[in-house]
């Protein structure tokens, strides 16, 4: 058995259903981040965890041990929100150790701890501080090693950096998983930001209306997402409307006058389905070279790349290219687009596309 684990779990607030059947396993050590859209259950999933919302149907178990109905404060688990939610009248030190005081643990192992989780958190300097004296990204450190210090089965953090600015985020998403990795400590993140999801997580969950569509390694959610929603939410692509053609291991995706081969197993011969491809996998090539020919309607400069969006005869592409220092096409030029069979992805437009 995994070390935390989701089974059916479901919430329901009267009629509306915030979460739904959710089955997830997280091993010890891992991270793992909770992606969705705005109200699609990431919260409430996070809330039950932290037995702040009772459970609906289903069960929770910590380390072999059922913990559903158990009350938050003897779960025991370390939690960091979005506002950091820092006594202000207390310096950082008192912050950090106000945990291990409830806990009545020994003065000298109190401070130890304290050093130790301040020091993780680089802010051993700034012990004696109030939090009017940090920066946004130093208080977000306060509430981690608040969270860390009491050396937490699961560390649960929602949006723990939506209050920083982009810089900072990202530099913060580098440390949040630097510290993680160093601790060790089991980790469950909300957030609705894809490249912090990507960037921080060993798995990541997506949430689409209260349901886990895709549970997977972050290469495998941006590779082979499994749905039209996740294809579009992690990362950018082009889906071109298409029918299955063939039977079994002999099937391909007939788009427009184009035939695309496809590697993915078991879908229902004849069925309507998306044609997926990140427009980064699309080459531009000479007119008439390539498996489609297209005009440029529009191109932006993004500083590393280019992008382009094209008219083909099976509709708008945007393609994207590196910037190798030369401006290799005008608006209104001919080209033609080209890509490797192994590039595309066939989503199901609705489940009876499944066989
Ligand atoms: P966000 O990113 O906006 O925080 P979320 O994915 O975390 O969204 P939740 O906060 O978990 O979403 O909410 C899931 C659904 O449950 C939403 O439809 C929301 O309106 C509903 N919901 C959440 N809390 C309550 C509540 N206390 N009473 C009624 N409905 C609620």
């Amino acid at each position: 058995m995994s070390f935390l684990q989701l089974s059916g779990v479901s919430k329901f607030y009267g009629d509306t259903c915030a979460v739904a059947d959710m089955n997830l396993s997280v091993e010890k050590g891992e991270f793992v981040s909770l992606l969705g859209p705005s109200g699609c259950g990431k919260t409430t999933t996070l809330q039950m965890i932290a037995g702040f919302e009772p459970v609906t149907r289903g069960r929770i178990e910590l380390d072999a041990r059922d913990i559903t109905q158990a009350k938050a404060n003897t779960r025991g688990l370390g939690i960091v929100f979005q506002s950091y939610a820092l006594f202000p009248h207390m310096t950082v030190e008192a912050n950090v150790s106000f945990g291990l005081e409830m806990r009545k643990m020994a003065k000298a192992e109190r401070l130890d701890r304290v050093r130790h989780a301040l020091s993780l958190v680089h802010l051993d300097q700034h012990a004696r501080r109030y939090p009017r004296e940090l920066s946004g990204g130093q208080r977000q450190r306060v509430a981690l090693a608040r969270a860390l210090v009491i050396e937490p089965p699961v560390l649960l953090l929602d949006e723990p950096l939506s209050n920083l600015d982009a810089k900072l985020r990202e530099e913060m998403q580098f440390e949040l998983r630097q510290i993680q990795r160093k601790v060790g400590t089991t980790t469950v993140m909300v957030t609705h930001d894809q490249s912090e999801a990507m960037s921080v997580s060993d798995r990541v969950v997506v949430m689409e209306a209260g349901r886990a569509t895709q549970i997977d390694h972050p290469f495998q959610v941006y590779e082979h997402p499994r749905t039209r929603f996740i294809s579009t939410f992690v990362g950018k692509a082009n889906l071109l409307e298409g029918r299955i053609e063939g039977e079994d291991d002999m099937q391909a995706v007939r788009v427009g006058s184009l035939s695309v081969p496809m590697f993915e197993p078991g879908f229902r011969p004849g069925s309507a389905v998306l044609l997926a491809v990140r427009p980064e996998k699309l080459q531009l090539v000479p007119a008439g070279a390539g498996r489609l020919d297209g005009q440029v309607i529009e191109r932006f400069f993004l500083g590393s790349q280019w992008l382009y969006r094209l008219s083909t005869p099976v509709g708008e592409l945007t393609v994207l290219c590196a910037n190798d220092g030369r401006i290799v096409l005008e608006e209104g030029a001919q080209s033609a687009i080209d890509w490797p069979d192994s590039c595309t992805r066939v989503l199901p437009v609705d489940q009876g596309a499944l066989a």
